[in-house]
């Protein structure tokens, strides 16, 4: 079943072949920490979690990295408002940022800091001013000429034009008011690094086109982000790093998740309507944030109602008692060799919802529709399969749920026993016993192959002596 992935830069739904197969290169852009992290960052960093979990699924290695902002106004700021160094805030909320990561299971391969590429982002920016694409103000500042970019606008759809501007805060020293700033002059009392245009420190929009590229390559396969960065964050990442490092596209997809809305209004620090992603924790669990995030398909909207989160509440409850009660009819193999015509239909009708759930994650990773087939599978496990104890069916289903967990992320820790491996293991360890004892009964150590016989009948392991071997079976 091949993969398809809607592309912001096409606007359309495109078959996803990676450049490197089976390697996907993918960057998304992190935070900029001034503030907590809040429930619209994570719904936009699960919605990535669940498409990244649904690749390695079918087989890829992904390489996932995502910035950490340590420099910016914001950050200058807050610091300035609490009467702190800007270090002081970039570390407290460098730190509560990624301990919600790790509460809930979102792993990220490489985590690069700003400030610990200001080399590499000025010689990034020395190339472009050498290619002719930057410029140097009186200031010190230097500024993207935008106007030497001729597919400028190509993933906002928004095209040059003297009416629309960017960082208006520079527009007298600005060729052209939609140019954009690559390195910001210091302004008394600042944090600065120096540079061959004088003090000061990267614009936003550099440090993601540098630090990706160094990870991932001068081309890689995706780079997503909110819905609000495609203009002008990434349309400008785009125009510089294509400048540099002269290939097109730079990046094969671009992946962008929808909003999470509060009353219908945008979660945003600004809009003062946020809820912190440590309260949310607290009080749903990560893994009922994470199915009510996958509840929506990362593209659409998410509004944030408690109501609709008791349901996930639920929905988590029913997936851990399905994978108890299954867990308990499958500790013990009792293989039927015949399957009923009830036991047949059961499960086809299993195949069919695994199918459901690979079609709809395959089909740009339509999540609301895999949950359908989640959902149609836990009323097969509880109407049909835990009634019936058929052994078979219940290590089909549990064999389902665990893989629908790889992408989901919930079950972890009651999926930690592997039995099928674990089965295997004291098969083998049976085995060897079996033989051991056959060298004792040549030796004719009767007593004491005996004590081991009554000893494996009482762990449910019969044993069967024939005239030159004896062998085994599991009985209840
Ligand atoms: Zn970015």
């Amino acid at each position: 079943m091949s993969i398809k992935i809607y592309n912001t830069l096409t606007r359309s739904v495109e078959p996803f072949q990676p450049l490197s197969p089976p390697i996907i290169k993918a960057y998304f852009c992190g935070p900029t920490v001034y503030d907590h992290t809040h429930l619209g960052h994570v719904r936009a960093y699960l919605a990535f979690d669940f498409i990244k979990r649904y690749l390695k699924l079918r087989g890829y290695t992904f390489i996932h990295v995502q910035n950490i902002t340590d420099i910016d106004d914001k950050i200058i700021k807050r610091a300035n408002d609490e009467g702190v160094s800007w270090r002081e805030i970039v570390d407290r909320y460098t730190k509560e940022y990624l301990d919600v990561l790790t509460k809930l299971g979102i792993v990220i391969d490489i985590h690069p800091k700003v400030t610990e590429h200001i080399k590499e982002i000025i010689e990034f920016i020395e190339k472009l001013i050498e290619k002719g694409h930057a410029y140097v103000a009186p200031s010190g500042s230097v500024y993207f000429d935008v106007s030497t970019v001729s597919d400028y606008g190509k993933l906002s759809k928004r095209f040059k034009s003297e009416e629309w501007r960017q960082e208006e805060e520079f527009l007298a020293e600005k060729r052209n008011p939609y140019d954009f700033a690559l390195w910001k002059a210091a302004k008394p009392g600042e944090p600065w690094w120096e540079s061959p245009w004088g003090r000061g420190r990267p614009g936003w929009h550099t440090e993601c086109a540098v630090m990706s590229s160094r990870y991932l390559g001068t081309q890689f396969d995706i780079h997503g982000g909110g819905q609000d960065l495609i203009f002008p964050h990434h349309e400008n990442e785009i125009a510089m790093a294509e400048a540099v490092y002269g290939v097109k596209p730079w990046v094969k997809y671009w992946i962008h998740v929808g909003y999470l809305t509060i009353r219908g209004e945008k979660m945003s620090k600004s809009l003062g309507n946020v809820i912190t992603a440590k309260e949310a924790i607290e009080k749903f669990s990560p893994e009922v944030l994470r199915l009510w995030v996958f509840s929506a398909h990362y593209r659409k909207q998410l509004e944030f109602d408690e109501n609709i989160l008791q349901e996930y509440k639920v929905l988590y409850q029913r997936l851990v008692t399905a994978i108890e009660n299954l867990r308990n009819i499958i500790k013990s193999p009792r293989v039927s060799h015949y399957l009923t015509d009830e036991d047949v239909s059961i499960l086809s009708k299993l195949e069919a919802n695994e199918m459901m759930f690979h079609d709809a994650m395959s089909n740009d990773f339509n999540t609301p529709k895999a949950l359908e087939a989640v959902n149609n599978v836990l009323s097969i496990v509880f109407k049909d399969v835990v009634r019936r104890e058929t052994y078979e069916l219940a290590l089909r289903a549990y064999s389902i749920l665990a893989n629908f967990n790889t992408v989901l992320g919930v079950l972890d820790k009651y999926l930690k026993e592997k039995i099928t491996i674990d089965l295997e293991f004291i098969e083998k360890l049976v085995d060897i016993i079996i033989r051991v004892r056959a060298e004792l009964r040549k030796k004719k150590e009767y007593e004491l192959s005996d004590r081991i016989r009554q000893e494996l009948l009482a762990l449910g392991i019969k044993v069967f002596d024939y005239k030159d071997e004896s062998k085994w079976v599991w009985e209840r």
